[in-house]
C-alpha cells in the first residue's frame, strides 16, 4: 500500500529539468507538433480515487523543440500526484511554454473520474474534457481548429468550450 502510494505520487519528487535534460533541440521548423493519445493515470485530490484517460499535446515551435518521447514523461510527472484534471492540463501546458517558449501550446485531457462514476454523480461512461490554450492556440481560431481537427475527439465538442479554461474543481466535486 505504501509502496503503491509512493509510486502514484512519485511526480512530486520527479524533476522536470532532469527529464528534459538533453532533449531540447534547436530547429528551423515552425509547423505544429502534435502528440495525441498519451495515456495517463492519476488520483483526484479530494477523494483519492483514480481518474485516467488520454492527454493530447501540441505546440508550435519558435526555434526549439522537445524530444517527442519526453512529452509522455512530462504528462506522467504531473499525473502521478494528487490532482485535479484542470490543474494537470494547465501544468503540462505551462511547463512546455516555460521550457521552449513556443508560439503556442495546446493541451487537451480527457478523463474518466471514478469519484464521479462510483458516487453516481455522472453516468458510468461519461468523461471530462479539460483544455489549456496558450499563445497562438488561444489567439488564432484557425490554429485552434486545426489542432482540434487533428485530434478528432471521440465526442462532438463545441468550439467555444475551448475558448475558456474550465474552472478548477469542476471535474471532481469537492464533497
Ligand atoms: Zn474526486
Amino acid at each position: 500500500m505504501e509502496k503503491a502510494l509512493r509510486f502514484l505520487t512519485s511526480g512530486y519528487s520527479a524533476d522536470v529539468d532532469s527529464v528534459l535534460n538533453g532533449a531540447l533541440f534547436t530547429v528551423d521548423y515552425n509547423e505544429m507538433v502534435i502528440v495525441r493519445d498519451i495515456d495517463y493515470y492519476s488520483l483526484c485530490e479530494h477523494h483519492l480515487l483514480p481518474f485516467f484517460g488520454r492527454c493530447h499535446v501540441a505546440y508550435i515551435p519558435n526555434g526549439r523543440v522537445i524530444g517527442l518521447s519526453k512529452l509522455p514523461r512530462l504528462v506522467d510527472i504531473f499525473a502521478r500526484r494528487l490532482q485535479l484534471q484542470e490543474r494537470m492540463t494547465n501544468q503540462v501546458a505551462e511547463t512546455i511554454r516555460t521550457k521552449i517558449d513556443p508560439l503556442g501550446v495546446a493541451v487537451v485531457c480527457e478523463g474518466t473520474h471514478l469519484c464521479m462514476a462510483m458516487r453516481g454523480v455522472e453516468k458510468q461512461n461519461s468523461y471530462t474534457i479539460t483544455s489549456a490554450m496558450l499563445g497562438a492556440f488561444r489567439d488564432n481560431a484557425r490554429t485552434r481548429m486545426e489542432f482540434l481537427e487533428l485530434l478528432k475527439l471521440r465526442a462532438p465538442v463545441m468550439g467555444q468550450q475551448f475558448d475558456a479554461m474550465t474552472p478548477a474543481g469542476v471535474s471532481c466535486l469537492d464533497e
